[in-house]
């Protein structure tokens, strides 16, 4: 039986020696045997193909024994040549010497004594001074600038565990959702295709749909005014419509009704979102190609319309919160595309922003829709602070650690959707620092509006990369999706700014028993990585929650 632990101390399971997250770095491990457990083997070599397809395998599965390889020679997994190393030594990220520094992608110094990891504004490229007298510009000065508050608010950021479902899922968290109106209820997806279901105010209250679909969910959403029912779209390339109370699915869109026909033909689905106006439920493929489903009738409307490059994934889409017609698409063709969705086809394209490579995700401003923030696989989070402005540069770059050699899902940056400023932004951080002697990857609150660092929010007893974090619409809380756990940040009760310690709460955790009624083991996991600790390093540390730029790093 799962238990709760509500001690002031978490019980924690020990995790077995191998798979301890730096052991798993520094193995030769090559990620294809877990591949091939949600896809045919057709899919792995299509996908092993493709340029920076780093998002369809996890780390650690060891379901089967790696081959025996006998080395006398170190070998650098990055550039694969013999007599040198790279990768991560506990908390330092050893530098290949053939390739320029891993985080900011410049020649002639390494990550450690990389600028952009002491200060990450040192990235920031300053807007240049742009007016271009348009109409545009005129319709924002008047319509849109009144409504954006002069004054900065103070950022409000979840920096403390409050509880956690620990192996919840039996493979990693893919992607998080809030229950729109039932505001205690978090939605997740994984990589097995599973939709969890937990009410974090009640913490056994929880449930697993594993049938909706087979592979990884990309996607979950609700339609406005509807809180009844979940949208989600997998990567098995449908796209299903599900009953939160009973699970009751209706299939809506399926792009392998014939099933499998070799990987040339498989089609997955990455990008969603919901124009509310026209009550139209958009998708995009690994094709390049944009469907649409009426929501009122669940029936496909239009042709496929290709809008990013041919038989390239498009990983996302996001419809504009003020004006829902304009569509933003991102994808691995290096492009992230406005589009004016009254009139769709490859030749309407508003805008094209280029980037240096994939954009793992692009999203308007979540009040007045009037900003672009974009992750690339460049390790660099992109802001235009005005889609009415130049669009040909960026306002500003700010350099981040998200580029990964592992198999992780893709860092997103995402807005605070409670920030009237539109300018604090989440992202969980690839690289690792030490925190009093713990390798811990913490969760960066970001102010874009700078490229500060506004705080870098860490739990010792999580452990590992968290690349899937959202923050609550209205409460200042934050899931984030941690391996196979799901996590509530609450905002610890002190005035944060101040760092006036005080009791903190006790942790909630709740560990998921291995036997699952479906029958089947749980030996399938994402097993690099689940949350739980050392003994020596549970010691070790006092520290908690979130720590400003300053104050950290020391060894
Ligand atoms: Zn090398
Ligand atoms: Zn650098």
């Amino acid at each position: 039986m799962p238990f709760a632990s509500s001690s002031s101390r978490p019980r924690f399971l020990r995790r077995a020696p191998d798979s301890d997250e730096e052991s798993e770095s520094s193995s030769s491990y090559s990620g294809e045997d877990d591949f091939e457990e949600d896809f045919p083997e057709e899919v792995v070599a299509e996908e092993e193909r493709k340029e920076d397809t780093a998002d369809e395998v996890a780390p650690g599965n060891r379901k089967r024994p790696p081959p025996i390889t006998i080395s006398l020679k170190k070998v650098c997994k990055v550039c694969k040549e013999a007599g040198h190393e790279a990768g991560f030594k506990g908390a330092t990220y050893i530098d290949c010497p053939r390739k320029p520094c891993f985080l900011c992608k410049m020649p002639g110094h390494t990550t450690m004594s990389c600028p952009h990891r002491i200060a990450m504004e040192h990235g920031v490229i300053p807007a240049p001074v742009r007016n271009t007298n348009t109409a545009l510009d005129y319709i924002f000065n008047r319509q849109l600038k009144a409504k954006i508050p002069k004054i900065k608010p103070v950022f409000v950021v979840p920096d403390q565990v409050d509880c956690g479902l620990i192996r919840f899922h039996s493979r990693r968290v893919t992607c998080l959702e809030f229950h729109p109106t039932k505001s205690n209820i978090l939605l997740s997806g994984d990589k097995k295709g599973q939709i969890g279901i937990w009410n974090y105010n009640k913490q056994h209250e929880r449930t697993i749909y594993g049938s909706i679909h087979s592979c990884i969910v990309n996607n979950i959403k609700f339609l406005p005014g509807n809180d009844a029912m979940l949208y989600t779209s997998s990567s098995d390339g449908t796209v299903s419509c599900t009953d939160v109370e009973t699970g009751t699915t209706t299939l809506l869109l399926d792009l392998n009704p014939d099933g499998w026909n070799g990987a040339a033909a498989w089609k997955m689905l990455y990008g969603m979102d919901v124009n509310i106006e026209k009550g139209v439920l958009l998708v995009a493929d690994n094709f390049g190609y944009l469907h649409s489903v009426d929501v009122r009738s669940n029936v496909q409307t239009g042709e496929p319309i290709l809008i990013h490059k041919k038989r390239s994934k498009v990983v996302g889409l996001h419809c504009n919160p003020v004006q829902p017609d304009l569509l933003l698409s991102c994808g691995n063709d290096h492009f992230a595309r406005i589009w004016d969705a009254r009139r769709l086809d490859i030749e309407s394209c508003l805008a094209s922003l280029a980037h240096r490579r994939v954009v793992n995700s692009a999203y308007f401003s979540p009040m007045t829709g009037n900003k672009i923030m974009t992750t690339s696989q460049d390790n660099r989070i992109r802001v235009w602070d005005s889609i009415f402005g130049n669009l040909e540069y960026p306002s500003r770059e700010i350099v981040h650690s998200h580029d990964f050699s592992r198999h992780l899902t893709p860092f997103r940056a995402e807005w605070d959707p409670k920030d009237t400023s539109e300018s604090l932004a989440v992202i969980g951080r690839y690289i690792s620092e030490n925190y009093d002697g713990v390798a811990l990857h913490p969760i960066d609150f970001i102010d874009t509006s700078t490229g500060k660092l506004v705080a870098e929010v860490i739990d010792t007893d999580v452990t590992t990369i968290s690349p899937v974090n959202k923050l609550h619409p209205q409460d200042y809380l934050m899931a984030s999706g941690s391996s196979r756990s799901v996590l509530i940040w609450k905002t610890r009760q002190e005035d944060w700014q101040t760092k006036k310690g005080q009791e903190r709460n006790p942790k909630q955790f709740i560990f998921r028993t291995e036997k699952k009624s479906n029958g089947k083991n749980d030996s399938d996991s994402d097993g690099d990585s689940d949350i739980g600790c050392k003994g020596k390093q549970y010691k070790a540390k006092k520290r908690q929650g979130h720590f400003t730029k300053g104050d950290s790093k020391k060894s």
